[in-house]
């Protein structure tokens, strides 16, 4: 307990969500999202919980991560989402990854890797339906199809497309995303006779659009406990309802009075009004505490809200704690979290912040000591 600020992970709240992932998949299988250190929550942890829980695969941006996972002893497919290139191609496939293919640039050196090991190299097709990142387009998947079964050593077991506004519901580009993929999808099988692995959704997919679960999902942020959309909630039962796994805290540092009309902190940038009672927390942007969280963000002191005022700095943040009955040096700070019942949830700061939930979550688990709570 030497570090002053804490990044605490429920595996409880972990398990909860995951299991809500599954009411909303229903028989669709369910890919676990853990790029990003599993969006700050701690990447190998999660990725054990998750398999554990009945997820059939994880999921990760680059080739690195997966080597991270399988040096941890996890031997679940896990799928790299974006950075297969023809120089992170033999990596892959010595680590037993699942390469994920945009396009045909990494083609070759796959099908050379697949030879070289003496195995078969399994692929999911990444299409672009709408989102307009990365991918083939509709049109050109045929030729890139053709390409794979060409290279003796390559086969395809998937293909897939991802959303670029699940998170708001009712987004008629979700709509026409699913029907783009569905059609696309269904005619390349006929076209070639086979059936693959079909899937589309990401959180906001399984949550708010219809017809989008296909054979597997691929979830994300609902996995640790926000919505896409911060502002709608869906109305249903607690067991339904997600739990934030995340709670970061930190604790005052010191407490001061200070007379009315006194300057805090650089630039001076709010100055007290009454006699006022300032408690100084150390945290700050070098923590993901963003410097905008100044005079806007409120943390919890003994189960109370008290406001952030001045400039939050690299290692100090300063709170108005005047409105509190007490309040004494070592007194918990709770920045994201709940504490005795109030709460300050990651969408609340990413408001504050200009962002979203998920830049919060990786912003405070990436830069801070993290320890994952059983
Ligand atoms: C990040 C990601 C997801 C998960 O998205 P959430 O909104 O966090 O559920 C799913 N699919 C792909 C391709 C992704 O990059």
């Amino acid at each position: 307990m030497n570090a002053l600020n804490r990044v605490e992970i429920s595996a409880r709240a972990l398990r909860h969500n995951f299991g809500v992932c599954r009411h909303y998949a229903a028989d669709a299988a369910i890919l676990a999202m853990v790029k990003g250190e599993a969006y700050g929550h701690g990447m190998v942890d999660c990725a054990r919980l998750f398999v554990a829980e009945g997820a059939a695969s994880l999921g990760v941006a680059q080739v690195g991560e997966g080597v991270t996972l399988r040096q941890a002893g996890i031997t679940a497919p896990i799928f790299v989402l974006a950075g297969i290139t023809p120089q992170s191609a033999a990596v892959a496939v010595e680590h037993g990854l699942t390469p994920v293919i945009g396009d045909g640039s990494s083609l070759d050196e796959l099908a050379f890797q697949a030879r070289r090991v003496g195995r078969t190299v399994r692929l999911h097709l990444k299409m672009d339906a709408g989102m307009g990142r990365q991918g083939t387009l509709p049109g050109e998947m045929s030729a890139l199809i053709q390409g794979v079964l060409d290279r003796p050593g390559l086969a395809i077991d998937g293909i897939l497309a991802h959303f670029p506004e699940a998170d708001e519901p009712g987004a008629a580009s979700s709509s026409q995303v699913v029907e783009t993929f569905r059609v696309t999808s269904r005619q390349l099988e006929q076209q070639f006779g086979r059936r693959w692995c079909l899937h589309l959704a990401n959180s906001g997919g399984l949550l708010y659009v219809s017809g989008a679960r296909f054979d597997m999902v691929r979830p994300g942020i609902m996995l640790y406990g926000s919505y896409p959309d911060a502002h709608a909630t869906p109305e249903v039962t607690p067991a339904l309802q997600l739990q934030p796994a995340m709670r970061f805290s930190s604790q005052v540092i010191q407490v001061r009075q200070l007379p009315a009309g006194t300057g805090l902190g650089y630039g001076h940038s709010w100055t007290s009004a009454r006699p006022t009672t300032i408690a100084v927390l150390p945290v700050g942007y070098s923590n993901g505490y963003l410097r905008r969280l100044s005079n806007r963000a409120s943390v919890l002191i003994r189960g109370r809200r008290v406001p952030v005022v001045g400039r939050v700095s690299m290692n100090l943040t300063m709170v108005d704690a005047t409105d509190l009955e007490q309040v004494e040096v070592g007194d918990e700070a709770v920045l994201l979290g709940t504490q005795q019942g109030e709460a300050i949830s990651a969408d609340e700061i990413g408001a504050w912040m200009e962002t979203i939930s998920y830049e919060v979550l990786c912003l405070f688990g990436g830069l801070n000591r993290r320890s994952f709570l059983e």
